[in-house]
């Protein structure tokens, strides 16, 4: 996990750290190496520089350069502005009940597949997790929830045969939660390929229904370079409280985990590293800094 990210990174505070003294002139040499590091694991290319500034920033006003291990003191604060960016204590979700969770994402994310580990977190933690197939276009992602439920033995509702109309499947869909009594109802919403005009005006109206209590953006972690775009556009969109970063498990660089938690500001709440619903896991921000740093 973040191998990519942490090994770059690694290779540019060797050089760092036996850089045995840096003056004014070479900060910037120093500092480009983290920066070529941040982008080959696919950091986003703003993202990379603006911390990259407000470490340089940093180590010339603490006078960085006066101490004897100048390379240190800027992986040192170089820690520091990453765990700004990340936060640092996990963010948990909400687990009152009645409440509500919106699964927002492109195709393929994993959406629906973390729909159903979220229902088996749920469980675990003594919740009555409900599942809600809003995926009109897609009959084998209801079909594929339908069966996770069943694993699960979590109530899954589906849209009636034939629905295409979206309002339409969520008032129905509202009504059998409210059926169903107490419980968290985890809704999984259509996706596209491509974030597109469609998608997020209906998205839009679902979300208008729900008024839910989280908006969950999942987002596969090996996202290159558009994953600021895809992340900027749904929280413009739907406003989301949190981001869930799937496949990170695979090779995935841990550039856009760390992208899209710096443009919408929102906490990863969890992290998939794998494709069984039991493998799900709470996001520990501080856990990542310091696995990026060795
Ligand atoms: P959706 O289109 O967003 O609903 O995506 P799916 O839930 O259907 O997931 C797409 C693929 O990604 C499936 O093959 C999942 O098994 C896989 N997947 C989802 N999450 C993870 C994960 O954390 N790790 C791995 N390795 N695969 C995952």
């Amino acid at each position: 996990m973040f191998s990519l990210l942490t090994d770059k990174l690694e290779d540019a505070f060797r050089k760092l750290r036996g850089m045995g003294k840096i003056s004014e002139s070479n900060v910037s040499d120093a500092l480009r190496e983290i920066r070529m590091a941040l982008l080959e694991a696919d950091v986003d290319f703003k993202v990379a520089k603006d911390l990259i500034e407000a470490v340089k920033q940093r180590a010339l006003g603490e006078e960085v350069l006066k101490t004897v291990t100048p390379g240190q003191q800027i992986v040192k604060i170089f820690h520091d502005e990453l765990e700004k960016i990340l936060g640092s204590d996990a963010s948990e979700l909400d687990l009152s009940q009645p409440s509500s969770i919106l699964m927002v994402g492109l195709n393929g994310a994993g959406k629906t597949t973390t729909s159903a580990k979220l229902a088996a977190w749920l469980k675990k933690q003594g919740k009555r997790p409900l599942l809600i197939a809003l995926d009109l276009y897609r009959p084998a992602a209801v079909t594929q929830l339908q069966v996770l439920g069943q694993q699960l033995n979590v109530p899954v509702c589906v849209p009636a045969p034939g629905e295409t109309d979206v309002v339409r499947a969520t008032k129905a869909a509202l009504a059998w939660v409210e059926q169903q009594g107490l419980g968290i109802a985890i809704f999984d919403t259509a996706g596209r390929q491509e974030v597109d005009e469609d998608l997020l005006s209906e998205l839009k109206k679902v979300r208008d229904l729900v008024k839910p209590t989280e908006t969950l953006l999942v987002a596969d972690a090996a996202t290159g370079q558009q994953a600021v775009s895809v992340a900027n556009r749904f929280h413009e969109t739907v406003t989301i409280s949190g981001l869930i970063m799937t496949k990170l498990d695979g090779d995935a660089r841990g550039g856009a985990l760390l992208s899209m938690r710096q443009v919408t500001g929102r906490p990863v709440k969890f992290i998939g590293v794998g494709e069984k619903v039991d493998q799900l896991e709470v996001f520990h921000p501080d856990r990542m800094a310091q696995r990026i740093l060795g």
